[in-house]
């Protein structure tokens, strides 16, 4: 079934014009929702933490941050911009008991919403807006003039007002300009965690250090196995993104080509998919979530152990030395 999606005539500002928002926490998201929110006439209190770099931009950008009780207290509408893993404790010892009944909690993921990590008083309604691209391209198209497609969706007690609501806040962060879809948080949160761990970041980083390796082991200089495994990505990438899968095959040559239809699909065999579906079910029951929220309580010990292992690998060391050599890449270093 084609999604439904909602433009600027279907969402009405003046549902949120006496309404206070409350942005907690000033980073990626939370710098783009609470300026584009004041742009468009609503008013806004930011939570941040003194001392850190993003309290400092939040005065430099014209707000006066206060602490997230502090914050919670005056709004109706509160969004949670909070790294996904510091939200559960926070929401528990800074935002629960300062909530009223009528104010919304909006999200931008539906992570801590979907698994229960959020215990919700009565009379609160949650919803979801997330825009589908980072903060700062958040703010600078709906400063263009534009914006980045959002996501919307109702959590289970919200009442028949909600969707307005949800549709007049991504219309104040530009979304509406470019299409609102409206999803649940289980589908979010769940395509979500599958997007990132089988491609986008899990499934690409095992797939060209695997290569990598394979060509290291075999003789051929780790140089060349960088530019063709790893540095070319991009290029193959921006053809994605610009004109899908078509217009990728359309650019590279009639080799290349030839070498993806018939290669390809030896790469990704039935076991793969297997393993896929093997990752979406742990995703969907609940397994995934129960492992991650586990390992934070605990301090993360395996998740920073495998963080140091894994920048030791020698694609990133001749990866370092490779990108000095081309003054045009912005090089970055963790
Ligand atoms: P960031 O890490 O960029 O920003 C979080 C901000 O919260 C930081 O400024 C951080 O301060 C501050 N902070 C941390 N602890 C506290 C606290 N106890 N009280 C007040 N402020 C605090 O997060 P993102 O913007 O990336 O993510 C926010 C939400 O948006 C998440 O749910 C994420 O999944 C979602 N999202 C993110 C997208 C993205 O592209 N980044 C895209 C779509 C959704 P400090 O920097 O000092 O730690
Ligand atoms: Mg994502």
């Amino acid at each position: 079934m084609p999604a439904k999606i909602y433009y600027d005539q279907d969402a009405d500002l003046s549902v949120l014009k006496d309404k206070t928002i409350a942005i907690l926490g000033y980073g990626s998201q939370g710098h783009a929702h609470a300026q584009n929110l004041r742009d468009s006439g609503l008013k806004v209190v930011v939570a941040e933490l003194p001392g850190t770099a993003n309290y400092q931009l939040a005065i430099q950008h014209g707000f006066q941050p206060v602490s997230t009780p502090e914050a919670v207290r005056q709004a109706d509408i509160i969004t949670i911009l909070l790294p996904d893993e510091i939200q559960p404790e926070v929401f528990r010892t800074q935002i629960r008991e300062h909530l009223r009944p009528g104010n919304y909690l909006v999200c931008s993921h539906g992570f801590n919403v979907h698994y229960g990590q959020f215990d919700i008083p009565a009379g609160v309604s949650v919803i979801l807006v997330a825009p589908k691209g980072p903060g700062h391209l958040v703010r600078s198209e709906f400063v263009r003039g534009g914006g980045v497609p959002c996501l919307m969706a109702l959590g289970e007690n919200c009442g028949p007002e909600a969707k307005q609501v949800a549709l007049a806040y991504a219309k104040g962060i530009g979304g509406t300009r470019a299409g609102v879809i409206e999803t649940t948080f289980a589908e979010e949160t769940e395509t979500d965690l599958f997007g990132e761990q089988v491609v986008l970041c899990g499934g690409v980083s095992a797939l060209v250090k695997a290569a990598f390796e394979i060509l290291v082991e075999a003789g051929y200089q780790p140089e060349l196995a960088y530019f063709e495994c790893m540095h070319e990505l991009k290029l193959i990438v921006d053809l994605f993104y610009q004109g899908g899968l078509s217009y990728m095959r359309y650019s590279v040559s009639n080799t290349a080509e030839y070498g993806d239809y018939t290669r390809g699909p030896r790469i990704i065999t039935d076991q793969t998919r297997a393993e896929m579906r093997k990752i979406l079910e742990e995703i969907r029951s609940g397994q995934f979530a129960k492992e991650w929220i586990l390992e934070n309580k605990a301090n993360a010990p395996a998740f920073k152990a495998m963080r140091r292992r894994e920048r030791e690998h020698p694609i990133e060391q001749v990866g370092r030395q490779l990108r000095r050599m081309m003054k045009w890449i912005e090089a970055k270093e963790v």
